[in-house]
């Protein structure tokens, strides 16, 4: 392990082990997150509270009760996308909502044919409550408007996990698992055309892959829901990635040329 000076370089790191296909141990990470000296903003950010009081660790709240089951219920009992954002928010089964300002569930237009769905909140969309704001969220945003697509006009935006993780680390399998039935339910009321998975987390995660995204980016797939809900998804390259490593725009490109092609055959 390379000497690491914050948990800024010990993200990108770990990202780009992700976007390599690596498995990455979000345990050892969590641990590893510790150690490194964090900047005092990122500091202040992780371990307190807006007036600087300690934050409570955050804890594992499964307990007794069996939180995938709970979630299945809660999501199964929304039929519509208000009430499931509604759900959502009230959902207390997850335990990165005691370290996060804001729960983070979708933007754009309900009903769209276009659905995209990443990873989760990074610090900009925990501050604003709403996915993809920041800078990956901005290019995330001339991606789709380069085919002719927009959050305000045709798009939905949302992510495999809802609550930031603290230090902006990748959302562990146990964190997913909680917010999936969710997510299912979100494509069953939106029922897209077609899904983008924007990176490997919710590429694998949605797709139930090992593969790394660089081997699934590009390719058509089908995503189903446990309701038998159908929809061709396709992953592309994460726009933080992007932002880590330009020159590989042109493959980003020939997807969203991909994906323009196959929502005008869809249409
Ligand atoms: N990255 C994501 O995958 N989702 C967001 O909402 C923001 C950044």
């Amino acid at each position: 392990m390379p000497n690491l000076a914050s948990s800024e370089a010990l993200k990108a790191l770990t990202d780009w082990w992700l976007d390599m296909g690596v498995e990455v141990d979000s345990a050892r990470i969590d641990a590893l997150m510790r150690e490194v000296k964090a900047p005092e903003s990122v500091l202040k950010s992780v371990n307190a509270d807006a007036d600087g009081a300690p934050k409570a660790a955050p804890r594992r709240t499964r307990g007794p009760t069996d939180w995938v089951a709970e979630a299945t219920r809660a999501a199964a009992a929304c039929d519509s996308m208000e009430a499931l954002k509604g759900a959502i928010e009230a959902f207390d089964g997850c335990p990165l909502k005691a370290t996060c300002e804001h729960t983070v569930v979708w933007d754009g237009v309900v009903g769209a044919d276009l659905m995209v769905i990443g990873e989760g909140p990074g610090a900009e969309e925990d501050r604003r409550g709403l996915p993809f704001v920041g800078k990956a969220g901005q290019l995330l945003d001339r991606m789709l408007a380069a085919i002719g697509r927009s959050r305000t006009e045709n798009t939905f935006i949302t992510n495999v996990n809802y609550w930031r993780p603290a230090g902006n680390r990748n959302p562990d399998a146990e964190e997913l698992d909680v917010c999936r039935p969710f997510v299912d339910r979100m494509v069953e009321l939106g029922k897209p055309r077609l899904i983008i998975a924007t990176g490997g987390v919710p590429a694998k995660a949605l797709l139930g892959s090992d593969d790394g995204i660089m081997k699934l980016r590009g390719t058509e797939y089908t995503f189903t829901t446990p309701g038998a809900t159908s929809i061709p998804l396709i992953p592309i390259l994460h726009p933080a990635y992007l932002l880590r490593r330009p020159q590989d725009k042109s493959r980003a490109w020939r997807d969203l040329l991909l994906i323009e092609k196959r929502l005008n055959e869809l249409g």
